[in-house]
């Protein structure tokens, strides 16, 4: 059985990027979101071995630190010629400094290194795993994808991360060339285009009203 997330929730990031949109996502919703730095909560060390591992590892520890509903996400990007690399590290590849011309620019070595120049062998995709940890256990988890192909060199100054050089399926500019809301892609532009978009949709279908 799913359950509907009511009143109050914990979100479990650091990451005021992440927290405006995911504040912005769930207002519609009525969910009152308060901020784990706000509460004064710690980061659990991500030492799952998949997204979906890492997510629920930040929204258990939340939910039990505050005694209320939490949620995390994690996300990242997949390179197929790099067998899935960075994936799960795809903000460790930045460095302390979240430098991400410096990991954009190791992708690039490495697609070129592996001869990769047709956009069929530069394929890539952005997965983002949500969870929402309650504080007797229960767990509700939706992982979603957005395919792509990583064009060089980066084109955009919008967005954050590995937007620039990620060209998604069926459009011609970059994600680093689209404002949030186009990179969303939520109604009435579309059903979800980003993969933290598409990964919200199906949470708000099992949990939220
Ligand atoms: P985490 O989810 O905080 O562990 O970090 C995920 C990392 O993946 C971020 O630091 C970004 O580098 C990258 N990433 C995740 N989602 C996106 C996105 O929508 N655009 C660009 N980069 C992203």
């Amino acid at each position: 059985m799913h359950r509907r997330i009511t009143g109050k929730l914990v979100i479990a990031t650091h990451n005021p990027g992440k927290l405006a949109e995911m504040r912005e996502l769930l207002a519609p919703h009525g969910v009152e979101a308060i901020s784990a730095s706000d509460l004064g909560l710690g980061e659990p060390e991500e030492t799952g071995d998949s997204f979906r591992a890492n997510a629920a590892i930040k929204a258990i520890a939340a939910a039990s630190a505050a005694d209320l509903p939490a949620f995390a996400d994690d996300s990242g990007l997949a390179v197929d010629t790099l067998d899935g690399a960075p994936g799960i590290y795809s903000a460790r590849w930045a460095g302390e400094n979240k430098d991400f011309t410096a990991a954009m620019t190791r992708i690039e070595r490495l697609l070129q290194e592996h001869g990769a120049t047709t956009p069929g062998q530069r394929k890539a995709h952005f997965v983002s795993a949500l969870c929402v940890a309650w504080p007797d256990g229960h767990l509700e988890q939706v992982e979603a994808r957005a395919d792509g192909t990583l064009v060089w060199p980066p084109r955009g100054t919008a967005g954050f991360g590995y937007d620039p050089m990620f060209l998604p399926d069926g459009h011609s500019r970059t994600f680093g060339e689209m404002t949030s809301v186009e990179k969303h892609g939520l109604p009435p532009l579309g059903l979800g285009l980003s993969h933290r978009a598409r990964a919200f949709v199906k949470l708000a279908e099992i949990c939220l009203d």
